[in-house]
């Protein structure tokens, strides 16, 4: 969101066209899958703490619920656009294929910047999105979950407007939901543990141990802060993080050549995950431009912020020494640069795969909320561990056997599934 030049969808679509031509798919599934099912774009008029209305920009897209109903975090971000969204919508539909839960693809968003509203006012838009959405939402249809800049709190919002205007409880309708409000356990960290479990299994497949490797990470959100607990408690050292500063309207990375010190930096981070450059000086941190953390002399990349980091501009950056890179955000890679991480061989999770612990685990809540019955976080995480290994290990075994590149591998098997579906209904 960050370059208005760059298109999501656009590049959503380039690497599906590029698969379908991998399976030799038909042109009715191509045409299908190509693009979404369904689109709702609609306005929120908010009264806000003022006493003026200000009108915000809702969407939701449902790429596609031929395997099961839709699912999708909500992203509230000032640069929000329709083709985001769509993008978003259709990795969600390949993300819940790869890890094989009976779950479709859908996203939505609200073009806002909570940095710059009140707590109130943000209840309105989560309200007001929900009324819009009401017939075309719900534990059957579509369930919505967090995403950048939306928390538990607003999640249950949105539950409790859906559920006055129904006249019923539907524990199942979001996911997200604050922990004895409903949610999981284990759903805070599962979307960074997601990512550390098959980066886990990338290092094994390559013999690489996790104590000898250092990480540069973007971002320093849930995904970032979770992924860098479990890869630090594995032996790992990540040597830099970067993130978006409010005040200044831009990014900067905070770099400590020998390791960063988790909690010393969540110390002075504030719920958006943007960290207080005066204090990160204090305590040592070099605090170097935004984009430094793609350049370090590290193993291992992590991008974990936004779309669209890994480009033919910046992959000229990446070291020597990089061996892997795990993609915690959604999209971080352009197909440019990705052709050229595939030639020089770097082991590439992908973005649908590797942070696919967050659904899978938004689909446990949901199981467990229909069955008005909480599983212990141990259970919650050791379930997430063996999907999340399970998924790994069938990309990763196809790559090996076709010769593919892992993502590649992954969207083989997402966009077989789905197409599979839709011929098993009858659709195509
Ligand atoms: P978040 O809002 O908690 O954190 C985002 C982080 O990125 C913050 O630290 C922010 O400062 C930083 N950031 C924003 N713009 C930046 C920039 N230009 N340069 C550097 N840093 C920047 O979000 P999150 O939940 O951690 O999500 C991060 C990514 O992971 C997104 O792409 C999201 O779609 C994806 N994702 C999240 C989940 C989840 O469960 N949270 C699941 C799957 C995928």
């Amino acid at each position: 969101m960050a370059d208005k030049s760059f298109n999501a969808f656009a590049m959503a679509q380039a690497q599906f066209d590029k698969c379908a031509d991998l399976l030799g798919l038909d042109d009715a599934t191509r045409k299908l899958l190509r693009s979404p099912m369904r689109e709702y774009s609609f306005n929120i008029p908010v009264r806000m703490d003022d006493g003026r209305f200000e009108v915000f920009r809702g969407f939701r897209v449902q790429h596609n619920d031929a395997r099961g109903p839709g699912k999708g975090g909500i992203r509230f971000h000032p640069l929000e656009t329709i083709d985001t969204v769509r993008a978003l919508s259709m990795w969600m539909t390949w993300k819940c294929a790869v890890v094989d839960i009976p779950l479709g693809g859908s996203k939505g968003g609200v073009i806002c910047d909570p940095h710059n509203l009140s707590s109130r006012e943000q209840e309105g838009i989560c309200r007001g999105w929900v009324r819009q959405l009401v017939r075309d939402i719900g534990p059957l249809r579509d369930i919505p979950a967090p995403d950048v800049m939306t928390n538990a709190q607003h999640m249950l919002w949105m539950l409790d407007e859906y559920e006055t205007i129904r006249g019923a409880k539907y524990p199942g309708l979001i996911t997200g939901k604050p922990v004895g409000m409903g949610g999981s356990l284990g759903r805070t960290e599962a979307t960074g543990f997601g990512v550390i479990y098959t980066l886990r299994e990338a290092m094994k497949e390559m013999d690489v141990e996790p104590g000898s490797t250092k990480t540069a990470v973007q971002g320093f959100g849930n995904v970032a802060q979770y992924a860098i607990r479990l890869y630090q408690q594995m032996g790992g050292t990540v040597v830099c993080v970067s993130c978006w500063d409010q005040n200044d309207q831009t990014s900067y990375t905070y770099l400590k050549k020998n390791g960063i010190d988790l909690d010393e930096l969540l110390n002075i981070t504030d719920h958006f995950g943007g960290i207080n450059k005066g204090k990160a000086a204090g305590l040592g941190y070099e605090v170097l431009p935004g984009d430094a953390w793609i350049e370090q002399e590290v193993d291992i990349l992590l991008p974990a912020a936004l779309e669209n980091q890994i480009t033919a501009k910046t992959i000229v950056k990446i070291s020597d020494r990089v061996k892997v890179i795990a993609e915690g955000a959604n999209g971080p890679t352009t197909p440019e640069a990705d052709a050229v991480i595939k030639e020089r061989g770097i082991f590439m999770i992908p973005d649908f795969l590797a942070n696919a612990g967050g659904v899978t685990c938004s689909y446990f809540e949901q199981v467990q909320s229909n069955m008005n019955h909480y599983w212990a976080k141990e259970k919650v995480l050791a379930k997430l561990d063996i999907n999340m290994t399970s998924a790994f290990i069938a990309v990763s075994d196809l790559a090996r056997k076709k010769k593919l590149y892992m993502r590649d591998a992954a969207y083989v098997i997402a966009i077989n599934r789905v197409a599979q579906a839709c011929k098993d209904r009858g659709w195509i």
